[in-house]
């Protein structure tokens, strides 16, 4: 039994899976939340069309779901 129903967000080009797990084009899958708290919370506004907005499917956003904030350093 293979029933694997992709759907893919026509906004943020990221693929969801059965409804749960999601798909980024580059590191590894997460959830409706990661996506929410990388993306799709910064697209609501301007684009309408995002499948990841019913936030009855978005847990409250943890410090790990948003991207690791980067830091350049520099050494002599
Ligand atoms: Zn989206």
């Amino acid at each position: 039994m293979s029933s694997e129903n992709i759907e893919i967000c026509p906004v943020c080009k990221v693929q969801i899976k059965n409804d749960r797990e999601v798909i980024f084009s580059a590191g590894k899958p997460g959830d409706r939340t990661k996506l929410w708290a990388r993306v799709c919370q910064y697209v609501a506004e301007q684009q309408k069309g995002c499948i990841n907005q019913d936030l009855a499917k978005i847990s409250p956003i943890q410090a790990t779901d948003g991207y690791k904030p980067v830091t350049f350093e520099q050494k002599e």
